[in-house]
């Protein structure tokens, strides 16, 4: 089967008042659009990892993440999509939730994990697995060099220019592949990446290891809002207005904080008059499910 899905990630522009003040543009690539399951930038991260998988005649993907991963729901629904079967070995007691839900309807098979066992994977998957000829290990989030190959296709479809790029960061491949994209078309664009949780200047080494050749970004650490999964009710506010503004479905655990980010950091005069900036919708709406409660 040729493993492909054809990439619908139109441009949108958002406008606000705020932007008008400042003198910016902002727009949103629209990676939700791709596909309602596999969505985002988690089909870029899949592609050549699956490519790689049929390659080698391995058609048993065994995968990682937490209860709320949108990898392991991504995951599930491109194993299905593409004729493999599923694994996801999900981090923590066994429970069952709207995610969890949505991988079991893909056919996903969910092995659940302790914490401390969860952290040496390739053990787990030999454990489990290493008798399987037919499993093939991705690591947790789609990390991989497949990963941000991947992801540079995002910038070959950009048929304009930008001064900036705004993403979220979990792992940094979505963000490394674009960053190696913009240097492979030599564009000038500045790359700006928001970490979701706390610490995330580490997320930098995570990030250059992947980089050729090596290129300056800008790493946005201060909007965590309290760490990975973690929400205020200043993020939650900010998400329902977005949507209700906009039409377009964002989310607290990564899109949100990037657009505040990006809104943030535009009411304090950070970008030069002028400035056309483009947002990544990296997608991951379905994250909304677990924090119901907090809107
Ligand atoms: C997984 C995910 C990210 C993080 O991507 P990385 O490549 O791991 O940095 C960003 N946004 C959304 C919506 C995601 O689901």
């Amino acid at each position: 089967m040729n493993i492909d899905l054809e990439i619908f990630s139109p441009i949108h522009q958002v406008t606000n008042p705020l932007f008008d003040v400042h003198g910016v543009k902002v727009y949103l690539k629209r990676d939700d659009l791709i596909h309602p399951m596999i969505s985002g930038n988690k089909w870029r991260k899949l592609k050549y990892l699956l490519k790689a998988a049929q390659h080698q005649h391995k058609n048993h993907l065994v995968t990682f993440g937490g209860a709320y991963s949108n990898h392991l729901l991504a995951t599930a629904a491109a194993a299905a999509s593409f004729g493999f079967k599923a694994t996801g070995i999900v981090r923590g007691e066994e429970v069952d939730n709207n995610t969890l839900f949505l991988c079991k309807l893909h056919g996903m098979q969910l092995q659940f994990t302790d914490r401390e066992s969860y952290r040496d994977k390739p053990a787990l998957f030999t454990k489990y697995f290493g008798a399987d000829e037919n499993a093939f290990f991705i690591d947790e989030g789609g990390s991989s060099a497949e990963g941000v190959q991947g992801c540079s296709e995002l910038v070959d479809e950009l048929t304009d220019t930008y001064d900036h790029i705004f993403c979220a960061c979990g792992t940094g491949t979505t963000a490394a592949g674009i960053i190696n994209g913009l240097t492979k078309h030599q564009y000038q664009t500045k790359f700006n990446a928001v970490p979701v949780f706390k610490n995330g200047g580490f997320i930098k080494d995570e990030i250059d290891k992947f980089l050729i050749p090596p290129v300056n970004y800008d790493l946005h650490i201060d909007y965590h809002f309290g760490g990975y999964g973690k929400a205020t009710d200043e993020l939650v506010i900010f998400v329902k207005q977005f949507v209700a503004a906009t039409g377009i479905v964002i989310e607290p655990v990564y899109t949100g904080k990037m657009m505040y980010a990006l809104y943030d950091l535009i009411g304090k005069g950070y970008f030069k008059p002028g400035s056309k900036i483009l947002a990544i919708h990296s997608g991951g709406i379905w994250g909304l499910l677990g924090m119901k409660d907090r809107f």
